[in-house]
């Protein structure tokens, strides 16, 4: 008893002599909060405190921390070769314990309404697909695409089998549920669950948006979650993927650019309730 009393004291001896200026430990992995565009970004990055900006490559960064704890807000650039870049980038040089990717989206389903929030319980690629083979002059139909999964085998993807399938990255189950107990902090629409399909395209064709949310129960579709994630997955960090409807085109709801910012207040509770449940 003695002994393990002597050992917490020194482990808290060892806290105190590491903490940083701002009453950090030094050995805090940050929360990396990310969004593609300044809408989606802004007002995140202007709610923490001492803030610091750093640029690698294209990308910006904005170190500050969140009741004390580490929150790093980084501004993807929209779309899946940015999103992935950016990821790796934060991984390498911040070494966070998660990673929370959030930002608009358009709705798949008539019942999402502007302002409801998709929590990713599954991201999946909308961008990858090989097609049947169509002579010339027959024309091209994105309905009898089949999925590839690029992340399933080290072979050619167009020739094997196991990877037609639709490549899927799961949402983090602790974010996930600290996501989920602050739902009510989001008063301006619903908080739900769902799946969060990415790709390059802004798809407003009816029947190929139907067929996704058959197929792979598609919520709504973005341009970055399923790759961020699928890095972030290749890294081992946790990772959720959280999404406003900003447009919904088969309930015929057109952009509204200020659901970015609900998005990113309720993500501001979901990273505060989160923060408060790790060690420092
Ligand atoms: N119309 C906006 C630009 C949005 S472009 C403007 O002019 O400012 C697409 C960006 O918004 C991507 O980062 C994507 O993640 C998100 N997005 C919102 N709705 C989308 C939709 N219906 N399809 C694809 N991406 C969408």
């Amino acid at each position: 008893m003695a002994r393990r009393i002597a050992f917490l004291f020194l482990i808290s001896l060892t806290f105190h002599v590491v903490a940083l200026p701002q009453g950090l430990p030094a050995a805090a992995r940050p929360v990396v909060v990310q969004g593609a565009m300044r809408s989606e970004t802004e007002k995140l990055a202007s709610s923490l405190d001492n803030v610091s900006i750093e640029r690698v490559g294209g990308w910006t960064f904005w170190r500050g921390t969140l009741d004390g704890y580490p929150v790093i807000v980084s501004r993807t650039l929209k779309g899946i070769a940015n999103a992935a870049a950016a990821t790796a980038i934060a991984i390498e040089h911040y070494n966070p314990i998660a990673i929370i990717n959030q930002g608009t989206a358009g709705g798949h389903e008539p019942g999402l309404r502007l302002y409801d929030i998709v929590l990713g319980n599954s991201a999946v690629s909308l961008g990858a697909f090989k097609t049947p083979y169509r002579p010339a002059g027959a024309s091209s139909n994105a309905l009898d695409w089949v999925p590839l999964n690029l992340m399933a085998s080290d072979g050619s993807a167009g020739n094997d089998s196991s990877a037609r399938k639709v490549a899927r990255f799961p949402g983090d189950t602790v974010l996930l549920a600290v996501a989920r107990r602050v739902a009510r902090l989001h008063t301006r629409g619903r908080v739900v669950d769902g799946v969060i399909g990415s790709s390059d395209m802004w798809i407003d064709e009816i029947d190929l948006i139907e067929r996704f949310h058959t197929k792979y129960g598609t919520s709504v579709e973005d341009m970055e979650t399923a790759s961020a994630a699928q890095i972030a997955g290749l890294f081992h960090v946790a990772f959720l993927g959280i999404r406003v409807v900003s447009d919904n085109t088969t309930n015929g709801e057109p952009y509204e650019p200020k659901t970015g910012e609900a998005c990113e207040e309720y993500v501001y509770q979901v990273v505060k309730a989160y923060v408060a449940t790790l060690a420092r």
